[in-house]
């Protein structure tokens, strides 16, 4: 062998270790990020929070852990009779303890899509209302103080939260994972935002989708979101989360958000109740399509500005917008065309974007796609 021949096969070697020491090497065992197409939804998981010798919050008689597991396994019911072909796994399906770190591997083993912790709020009698948090910092000491609630759970724990020492849960250590989950942390926002909307559509007070550090988020690897459904010692909101109707009605809320989501993901339509615009911030675009709808589809978001000649686009040409404090990255561009957007994604999702989603915007806005195809239509 020649020294040229020699030098290429340690390039090719070279090549090929380098993506592998970059997925296990810096994102160790249990975080290994599952690269199949996010576009089917096959796996879910639905953690009732608390439970067992953990009781959660509470409020004058009705217990975090129980109002949680009914909302818990009504939503499950309801997947399961609406998607049959789904794989709903519960993370306790009883009112058993199971240890946070835990919860997050039944979800990373499942190869879930989609994660859902199901909570209950506690503060003073005149706070009420429903939040929805993904992964991320907290702005507010009110916030901190929810996740710090919620992660006490770990000192119940057989080892009182021992193994949770060398967990850094700094703000560098959470961007750096929000960073590496990026491309789920939108898709976990969308769903959030959805969850709102239909909370608010049921009558219960919308106080928005917000981000603090929780354990639990952190270590799973799909979108996931905490829903805090209400405060158990607000009288009136006790009230109907510890009665089976109002749990239902939580529960029928989260269902038609998650049916809204998973229409969205696989770019179909989603044919009820009228459209209903993304409420957000979104920052215009250059060119001007007066009125008509763009489709385009997203391949990447970050929380920093990425440069439009990175190896992350894989040399394609990309349209950069923001929403949510994000910088979100497109390709492709079809006026008021969904069909020929939905056929680009999916020759993305197979070569070099799995996780690549069809988005509409109009007017320089992001618009939802139900929206976006209703008025294409026109
Ligand atoms: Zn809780």
């Amino acid at each position: 062998m020649n020294r040229l021949e020699n030098s290429l096969k340690w390039m090719r070697w070279i090549a090929f270790a380098v993506p592998f020491v970059m997925l296990f090497g810096f994102q160790g065992k249990e975080r290994v990020i599952h690269s199949k197409p996010l576009g089917t939804i096959k796996t879910i998981v639905i953690d009732a929070g608390h439970g067992g010798k953990d009781p959660g919050c509470h409020g004058s008689s009705a217990h975090e852990k129980n109002v949680c597991l009914a909302m818990a396994l009504e939503l499950g019911r309801k997947i399961k009779e609406g998607y049959p072909e789904i794989k709903v796994v519960f993370t306790r399906d009883k009112d058993v303890f199971v240890e946070l770190d835990d919860r997050a591997k039944i979800a990373n083993r499942a190869n879930a899509d989609l994660f859902i912790c199901i909570h209950a709020n506690s503060a003073s009698a005149t706070a009420y209302g429903t939040e929805t948090y993904v992964l991320g910092l907290h702005k507010t000491d009110a916030q901190a103080k929810i996740a710090d609630r919620e992660n006490s759970t770990i000192y119940l724990e057989a080892d009182k939260g021992e193994k949770y020492k060398d967990f850094d849960m700094s703000p560098d250590a959470i961007i750096a994972r929000q960073l590496q989950l990026s491309v789920f942390l939108d898709q976990s926002i969308l769903f959030a935002d959805k969850l709102q909307d239909e909370f608010k559509t049921i009558g219960r007070y919308n106080r928005g989708v917000k981000q603090a550090g929780f354990l639990v988020l952190y270590k799973t690897t799909m979108p996931s979101v905490l829903i805090e459904t209400g405060f158990l010692t607000n009288r009136d909101e006790e009230k109907f989360l510890a009665d089976s109707e109002g749990q239902s009605k939580m529960a029928g809320a989260m269902f038609t958000a998650f049916e809204k989501y998973k229409a969205e993901l696989e770019g179909v339509d989603y044919k009820t109740r009228g459209a209903q615009e993304i409420a957000d911030n979104s920052v215009v675009e250059k060119k001007d399509f007066k009125d008509q709808v763009v489709f385009r589809v997203q391949i990447e978001t970050s929380e920093t500005k990425i440069a439009a000649n990175s190896s992350r686009f894989k040399k394609h040409e990309v349209f950069e917008y923001q929403q949510d404090k994000l910088y979100k990255y497109t390709v492709g561009e079809f006026v008021d065309d969904f069909n020929a957007a939905n056929t680009y994604k999916n020759e993305l999702r197979q070569k070099e974007f799995p996780n690549a989603f069809v988005v509409a915007f109009q007017n320089g806005e992001r618009i939802s796609l139900e929206k976006a195809i209703k008025l294409a239509e026109k």
